[in-house]
């Protein structure tokens, strides 16, 4: 494993050799939030405030085109026509630098998902092989983290390649991953053996302020037993206002609609996010909706998260704890107090 320190000088020049060989995607400030775009040298990216929106779109785009689609005549045949598809994987080089642990984390709920031994999503495999995760630890917990109670912490390296440790002169970079290694080739950073123990003392305080977290083992079964229970989730449901913000920004929310566009005798394939909170989202075309209230579709989103995903994954959890759905949610839904309401619920409320 490499060690390495980056002084606070060096990190613009440094994000700039990156974004000579790797498409490099850093966090920004927009107005009042934090997003991930571009690196430009001109723009310094945001390190220190929590991102607003998880990174997702670097592998994951809101919008992506999947494949080209072109009808033409067959100029031996005219009564015959051919039909001409295109894929149109991304399999360039990216670098997401300074997104935090969980985020990047959330990346291998995904992969359950998109990549298993028997399907595998070509476009994200594409990006996801070429994408590399410099994270930066969490050093202060906002009150509505809660990575440690779905096996995260605020120091955590199971989505990292590369992962930062802020001091006040700079940054202690180390190698997680052998992919993570040649970004510390630089001739800008410098050997960061002695700054290793530093780093660890602030790793260990970023820790130690993360709160107990409560015993959550027992949510997969009791969420489930909920199912029926729809008083349940009326409450936790009644103010929620339908927005969907709690999925477009959560790092582990995969759900997509797939549409055609179309003009003349071409067109693409688009994936756009999709998101369960919607009325619309299972609508068929009947006009029959299997989730019609807000408690149908909060109860498959924390029921999805805490239940049905662990059930069928070894018993990962798909939140990372970023607490973003809680943060942003206009009305404060908080999933945690729902998980807990659930773990709590008595045994005669589960029918
Ligand atoms: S469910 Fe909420 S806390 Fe969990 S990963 Fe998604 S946005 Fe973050
Ligand atoms: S962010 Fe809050 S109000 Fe909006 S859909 Fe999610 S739970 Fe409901």
């Amino acid at each position: 494993m490499a060690v390495k320190f980056l002084a606070k000088d060096n990190l613009v020049p440094w994000l700039a050799e990156l974004a000579e060989t790797h498409r490099t995607i850093v966090p920004k400030r927009e107005g009042e939030a934090v997003v991930f775009r571009p690196f430009a040298k001109e723009e310094a990216p945001e390190l220190s405030a929590r991102p607003t929106e998880s990174p997702k779109s670097a592998i994951f785009p809101q919008c992506d085109t999947l494949m080209s689609f072109r009808y033409t005549k067959d100029e031996e045949d005219p009564g015959k026509v051919l039909l001409d598809l295109r894929e149109m994987k991304d399999e360039s080089p990216a670098v997401v630098v300074g997104c935090r642990s969980c985020d990047a984390a959330g990346f291998n709920t995904f992969d359950r998902v998109y990549m298993t031994d028997k399907i595998t999503d070509q476009n994200y495999r594409a990006r996801r092989e070429n994408t590399l995760f410099v994270t930066i630890i969490c050093e202060k917990p906002a009150t509505t983290c809660f990575c440690n109670w779905v096996g995260g912490s605020p120091t955590d390296t199971s989505g990292a390649d590369v992962r930062m440790t802020p001091l006040e002169d700079g940054w202690v970079l180390e190698s997680i991953t052998e992919k993570g290694e040649p970004l510390l080739s630089s001739t800008l950073l410098k050997d960061g053996d002695d700054r290793a123990g530093d780093a660890e003392k602030i790793r260990q305080q970023a820790k130690e302020r993360m709160p107990e977290a409560p015993d959550l083992s027992e949510a997969p079964g009791k969420v489930l037993a909920l199912f029926e229970n729809n008083d349940f989730w009326e409450a936790e449901s009644a103010k929620c206002i339908s927005c969907g913000a709690c999925t477009y920004l959560c790092p582990t929310c995969y759900c997509f609609n797939i549409t055609d566009e179309s003009s003349g005798m071409e067109g693409v394939r688009l994936r756009t996010w999709d998101n369960c909170m919607s009325h619309q989202f299972t609508m068929e075309a009947s006009g029959h909706n299997p989730r019609p209230t807000k408690a149908h579709r909060l109860k498959n989103r924390v029921g999805h998260k805490f239940s049905y995903y662990p059930n069928i994954h070894d018993g990962n959890i798909s939140c990372v704890g970023c607490g973003r759905c809680i943060k942003s949610c206009p009305v404060s839904v908080d999933i945690r107090s729902i998980v807990l309401h659930a773990i709590a619920a008595p045994a005669e409320t589960e029918k």
